[in-house]
């Protein structure tokens, strides 16, 4: 049982608690030791159908009748209520993904200001008047696509929940949500509050299950109007292609290999916790995770050093606050990650953190480790690992680096570290990326500022106002009155 008193082996559809048309369910894994957690629902196509069914029963009814203004109010009230059951949710969340507490909390701090945020936002989505012949007024106006249908990875699920779920919920459409099977019970507790706020029976359903049982049905599925999926490239291509048999428009969130570019005239101090944090963050299991740091000659050697000594502090253990890393969220990601690490056995290792001593044999621990001299074409450098492990390459110049910085095939977030203001600004505008952040690293945080990728970190943006026009349809309307 969740903190809610939820029984987390049923679907959330129409407003009430049904287990999945099967009977069946999946076993939820503790990734600390490996231990069984609970059973979740094994939600399949009929629990999709059902899903989308209520969903679209509520924008036939109230909920699609429902004013901008009362829609904000009722995600203001979830945001509440999210606050309010942070101690529960925050443990929740560490348990279930495996993270350090104090990163759960800031989690669930995150989802509190999406729905804050998108609870303001919601009655300031305008069209626009347009200038047009003699004789006619023309105007445009920005409303829901219908039924949302909302596919998401495991790493974030409440700051993605907020950032998508939330942003839909504003503009008015019904959204069904297929989390991950790896860690879905948060996403179930968001339902019980946002039912407690006053959400409308529909208007949010959630079906756990498997990624291609459930998330093929929904991402499949005729009757749903928009699809926002976040996760791997692998999946996101096939939810292109099913999202293409029924024509609906698709936002994705997909992986990254997102650089940090350190100058000779960079603050080095202040760059220090950033570089390491945005590689370790989440064990590195994070989509906007900063992966390559690519280092010019005159500080190679101090940032290598520097980056050195902290990596060799860092420990891996259970969920908790005083360790900096936690597990990978599951056996098989442990294994992705070790079969890099086996990959940079050419290359220089320069440090490696250590598994805390009494960390449980049977959970997915994977000490941080730090590659230097790395070439950028090689594998490390190039793909996505989705662990603590980071590469560093020098350059000599503005061109190589931008040159490097550019040279994989993502394109998600960018840093540069620099004093010289002209060259900031020449990078922001070259570097293929979502985001670039100067004299710092984001990681695609700050609920206002859309995010999202180019090339094979998918396409459309999220988060801030952005998301709102995403997750509408614009219609123009022409009044002929001579
Ligand atoms: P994944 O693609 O395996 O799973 C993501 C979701 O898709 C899960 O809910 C899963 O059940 C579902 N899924 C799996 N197969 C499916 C199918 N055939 N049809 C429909 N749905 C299916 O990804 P993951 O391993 O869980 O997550 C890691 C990936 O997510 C990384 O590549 C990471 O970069 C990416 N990610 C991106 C962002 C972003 O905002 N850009 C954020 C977090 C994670």
């Amino acid at each position: 049982m969740t903190p809610l008193g939820l029984d987390p082996a049923k679907c959330f559809i129409g407003g009430a608690w049904v287990p999945p048309t099967s009977g069946q369910v999946l076993p939820l894994l503790n990734p600390s030791d490996g231990s069984p957690l609970c059973d979740i629902a094994a939600g399949a196509g009929e629990d999709i159908d059902r899903a989308v069914g209520a969903a679209n029963d509520a924008m036939q009814g109230d909920w699609g009748r429902s004013t901008a203004v009362e829609r904000g109010r009722i995600l203001y009230r979830i945001g509440q209520l999210v606050l309010e059951k942070i101690d529960e949710l925050a443990v929740l969340e560490a348990l279930d993904v495996g993270k350090p507490l104090t990163q759960a909390r800031a989690d669930v701090i995150a989802l509190a200001r999406y729905m804050e945020f998108y609870a303001g936002a919601a009655d300031k989505v305008h069209g626009q008047t347009i200038p047009y012949l003699d004789g006619y007024t023309v105007y445009s106006l920005r409303q829901p696509h219908g039924v949302t249908g909302h596919i998401i990875p495991w790493n974030y699920p409440m700051q993605i929940i907020g950032r998508s779920v939330g942003a839909a919920l504003a503009m008015g459409n019904a959204a069904v949500l297929k989390p991950a099977e790896e860690a879905c019970l948060t996403a179930l507790c968001f339902a019980e509050l946002a039912l407690r706020a006053g959400l409308p029976p529909g208007a949010l359903n959630v079906v756990p299950g498997l990624g291609a049982v459930a998330g093929a049905a929904l991402s499949a599925h005729p009757g749903v109007d928009h699809i926002s999926f976040t996760g791997s490239v692998a999946v996101g291509k096939l939810i292109q292609k099913a999202a293409a048999d029924n024509i609906v428009p698709v936002t994705l969130e997909l992986g990254g290999k997102s650089p940090q570019l350190v100058f000779d005239d960079a603050d080095i101090d202040a760059a220090l916790p950033f570089l390491v944090n945005a590689g370790i963050q989440n064990a590195g299991q994070t989509c906007s995770a900063s992966s390559r740091i690519l280092v010019q000659r005159g500080v190679y050697d101090r940032v290598v050093t520097e980056m050195a000594a902290r990596y060799a502090a860092l420990r891996a253990g259970p969920a908790r606050a005083d360790l900096e890393v936690g597990p990978l969220v599951s056996s098989r990601q442990k294994s992705v990650v070790e079969g890099f690490l086996a990959q940079g056995s050419d290359l220089k290792q320069v440090a490696q953190g250590t598994i805390a001593e009494d960390a449980p044999s049977g959970g997915a621990y994977v000490p941080p480790t730090l590659f230097a001299d790395v070439p950028p074409d090689h594998t490390l450098a190039q793909e996505e690992v989705f662990g603590p492990l980071q590469v560093i390459i020098p350059f000599e110049d503005e061109a190589e680096a931008l040159q490097i910085a550019n040279g994989t095939p993502f394109g998600l977030v960018a840093s540069v570290w620099t004093a010289n203001g002209a060259r900031q600004m020449r990078l922001a505008k070259a570097l293929r990326a979502g985001q670039v952040f100067l004299n710092n690293y984001g990681a695609g945080g700050g609920v206002e500022l859309p995010f999202g990728g180019s090339g094979l970190s998918g396409h459309g943006r999220e988060k801030g106002f952005e998301a709102l026009y995403g997750f509408s349809a614009l219609k123009t309307v022409a009044a002929l009155h001579g």
